[in-house]
């Protein structure tokens, strides 16, 4: 396994952004759990919203006090098409896993697994069903399954086999109720759900002449309007349905322009190149879609750039876990439209913080209706932000996990000592990466 370096945060650096109750909760929680060793494992340290997470959580919990970790699995190219097959059909698509396939991902969590065993840790984060089955393999230390994806409607095949292993944990952590796998038997069901991190480069809102400088530099025409998606390729994140959203509402505002930001950075996600060369063929010869793949060219910046330039940012998921790429929009005040999916259903209050479609017709009229009502557009923008700054930033997040840390704690029979932290921002232990 890798260790993920992290860069440094302090806690102090939210003040203004958070509300000082929050600020103080979280002092008083981390207080309890000081010098607790929380590792959290994945399966890939780059590309993807579980990435982007842990990025920002492991280093604001170590400048909390706890002595967190990130590691990840580091397997051969079969076991990531095995599990993004099982997240497949997680998601509910059809089909099960082959015997191979079982195999494969049974073997190289074995060998994660006694990698594991080398590592003290006073508590595993395992996330996502890439490396359940490792953290199902380590008895008598507390462990949670944190579940990023949309399991609302699993296939229940594939929804056993992973039971059978996360049933051993302590507690189950998703992003929605809805998400909670039928069966599942641990002691304790959480739901917490994801946030950005303000403090990112990535979630800061460009000015509008920085932005048009960097549009024009990657080829998009800054003077006509814009409208964007940013997600992994991948059926779920409907692409193709993008492209056709958007040619129904080109008719009625001809000089609309599309831009798909796809960098194929997730190790995990074997299907990207195959999506990539439907979604080129199908976007044909029209000189006003944008495809972008290439993390040379399309970094934080970037990202930042195209959502904060964009008449209209799209998340038109057909399943989603949660769906960062939608807060990150609505934190830079830009109307959305999103999939009536899962975790986007929490951020969109349709109507207010933006608009939640269920067919391609629809979207393409909400689409022509923000581009057409600037008013309208500012209005649900302006919302769209408050509800994040409301819900899902990071001090949010990571206030939930240490109280689950406490709680699960508490489970196994170990109080959590009460040593709330001082409140005055100078206090705040320094950051270690
Ligand atoms: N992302 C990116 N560049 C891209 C496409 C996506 O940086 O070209 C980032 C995006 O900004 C977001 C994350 O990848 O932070 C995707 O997270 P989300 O929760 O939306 O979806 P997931 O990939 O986890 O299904």
């Amino acid at each position: 396994m890798q260790t993920v370096r992290v860069s440094r945060r302090t806690l102090r650096q939210y003040r203004g952004v958070i509300r000082d109750d929050l600020m103080q909760e979280i002092l008083d929680l981390a207080g309890a759990l000081r010098g607790l060793r929380v590792v959290h494992v994945n399966a890939t340290p780059v590309g993807g919203g579980v990435a982007e997470l842990l990025q920002s959580v492991v280093p604001l919990q170590r400048s909390l006090g706890l002595d967190a970790r990130w590691m990840v699995m580091e397997p051969e190219e079969a076991f990531f098409d095995a599990t993004k097959h099982l997240h497949n059909l997680l998601q509910g698509a059809p089909g099960e896993l082959s015997e191979d396939e079982r195999r494969t991902y049974l073997a190289c969590n074995e060998r994660t697994a006694a990698e594991m065993r080398r590592f003290r840790a006073d508590v595993w984060v395992i996330h996502d069903p890439q490396p359940a089955a490792a953290g199902a393999a380590l008895a008598g230390v507390p462990r949670i399954w944190r579940c990023h994806i949309d399991t609302s409607q699993p296939n229940p095949e594939a929804a056993a086999f992973v039971l059978s292993f996360v049933n051993r944990y302590d507690a189950l952590v998703y992003s929605r109720p809805e998400f909670r796998l039928p069966g599942a038997a641990a002691p304790r069901v959480a739901i917490i759900e994801p946030a950005i991190d303000p403090l990112l480069a990535k979630n800061r809102r460009v000015p509008p002449a920085r932005a048009r400088e960097v549009l024009r530099r990657i080829g998009i025409d800054p003077t006509r309007p814009l409208v964007a998606q940013v997600a992994r390729l991948d059926p779920w994140k409907d692409p193709l349905g993008v492209i056709d959203a958007y040619r129904l509402a080109k008719r009625r505002v001809p000089d609309l322009q599309l831009a798909l930001l796809g960098v194929m950075a997730a190790k995990d996600d074997p299907e990207a190149a195959r999506v990539y060369r439907a979604v080129r063929a199908y976007a044909g010869d029209d000189p006003d879609v944008h495809i972008y793949v290439d993390g040379s060219v399309i970094g934080p910046l970037e990202v930042a750039a195209v959502q904060s330039a964009a008449a209209v940012v799209l998340q038109k998921s057909l399943r989603e876990g949660f769906g960062l790429s939608a807060t990150e929009a609505m934190w830079k005040g830009v109307p959305v439209v999103v999939g009536n999916v899962g975790g986007l259903r929490s951020q969109v209050v349709d109507g207010v913080t933006g608009y939640c479609v269920n067919t391609v017709e629809e979207c393409a009229e909400r689409l022509v209706r923000l581009l057409t009502n600037r008013t309208l557009a500012r209005r649900l923008g302006r919302a769209a932000r408050e509800r994040v700054r409301d819900h899902y930033l990071l001090p949010r997040m990571v206030r939930d996990e240490l109280r689950l840390y406490q709680a699960i704690l508490e489970d196994r029979g170990r109080p959590a000592a009460a040593r709330p932290l001082a409140v005055p921002a100078a206090s705040e232990p320094a950051a270690a990466s």
